[in-house]
């Protein structure tokens, strides 16, 4: 398997790239994934991850999105131990509407204004899933194998030289200098994990784009704190001056949070896109099918993009 000519070259090895591969990979597929960078070494292992789709632009958010919904979901149900449902709140510090989108899901009503952190003043409850990114990153490792893919790393410099019939490129950031595609700008995120003082429930800001939202999403023993939104920054190394205003940001909302130990730091750059690139492209006779610009939402919407490419790639191979 690992010598046969794959029928597809996918690019890239966070949430896009393996969802993507261990989908087509269980189709049949002959799939091989080359990525410059090891899975949980990627933008996708430092996301915190809430199924939230907002931060990202498409037509077909809503159905992407309700698919990973329902995968994760199921994962859940299977007793995955890297997918939690959280029940939580999602809040906003200017008034508006819940968003059409929460209304279906589990647990969803409306906030009473007392349940409602200071300096907010619209929120909503609902059921979504979180996921433990670096073991769910090893997961779907695995699945791919199982499934008979392969995973090397090493750069790829052109999406021309490749020994398969199809490429897939799920590059994310890195987008911007294969395609090369300017529109894929970066927006660095950062988050502190503290060990979990006792928060069981999630809570989120909601802002109208990317921001300086706060977030804490607990993971059993790990509480993730959010966030950071730094336009135009590349550098992977955390900025403790950002991780301090997280701590105190979220200690408004559990005071717990002020004194509990920092385990650590995440760091990654998110591959903002006015649009997401879902589509196939023939360069010069070889068939590309892009999957990147995902922004902050990689994660909600990764099963969704993935049957997507699938119904692309069958109908070129
Ligand atoms: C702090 C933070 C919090 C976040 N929270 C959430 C959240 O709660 N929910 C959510 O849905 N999303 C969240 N996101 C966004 C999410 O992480 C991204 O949308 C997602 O990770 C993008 O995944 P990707 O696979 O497209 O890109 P990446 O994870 O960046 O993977 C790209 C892959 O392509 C490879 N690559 C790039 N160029 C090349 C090349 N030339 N040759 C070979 N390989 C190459 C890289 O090495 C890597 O393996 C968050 C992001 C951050 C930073």
């Amino acid at each position: 398997m690992t010598s046969a000519r794959p029928d597809v070259l996918l690019i890239g090895a966070g949430v896009s790239g393996l969802t993507t591969a261990v989908r087509l990979a269980e189709e049949g597929m002959r799939v091989r994934v080359r990525a410059r960078a090891r899975p949980e070494l990627t933008t996708s292992a430092a996301a915190g991850a809430i199924w939230d789709p907002i931060y990202a632009s498409h037509r077909l958010v809503p159905r992407w999105s309700a698919r990973a919904y329902d995968v994760f979901r199921d994962m859940v149900l299977a007793g995955r131990p890297e997918v939690r449902l959280v029940h939580g709140i999602e809040a906003s510090r200017t008034p508006i509407p819940s968003p059409g989108w929460a209304h279906d899901l589990p647990g969803f009503r409306e906030c009473d204004p007392g349940e409602l952190p200071a300096g907010f003043v619209s929120g909503w409850h609902y059921t979504a899933p979180i996921i433990a990114m670096p073991p769910y990153l090893a997961y779907l490792e695995r699945r791919l194998v199982a499934a008979g893919g392969t995973l090397e790393i090493a750069e790829v410099r052109s999406l021309r030289e490749t020994p398969a019939p199809v490429v897939v490129n799920c590059s994310g950031i890195g987008a911007r200098e294969l395609v090369p595609d300017p529109e894929v700008e970066p927006i660095r995120g950062q988050l502190v994990a503290v060990r979990n003082p006792g928060v069981t429930d999630f809570f989120a800001e909601h802002t109208a784009e990317l921001d300086e939202m706060t977030y804490l999403l607990p993971q059993g023993e790990i509480l993730l704190l959010g966030g950071s939104a730094e336009k135009g920054q590349f550098d992977p190394q955390p900025d403790l001056t950002v991780a301090k205003g997280i701590i105190e940001r979220c200690a408004g909302i559990v005071p717990a949070i002020a004194t509990a130990p920092v385990l650590g730091h995440r760091t990654g750059i998110r591959p903002n896109r006015p649009e997401i690139r879902l589509e196939h492209e023939d360069l010069g006779g070889q068939q590309v099918v892009h999957n990147y610009g995902h922004s902050g939402a990689g994660v909600s919407l990764s099963w969704g993009c993935a049957d997507s490419v699938l119904e692309l790639v069958r109908a070129v191979i």
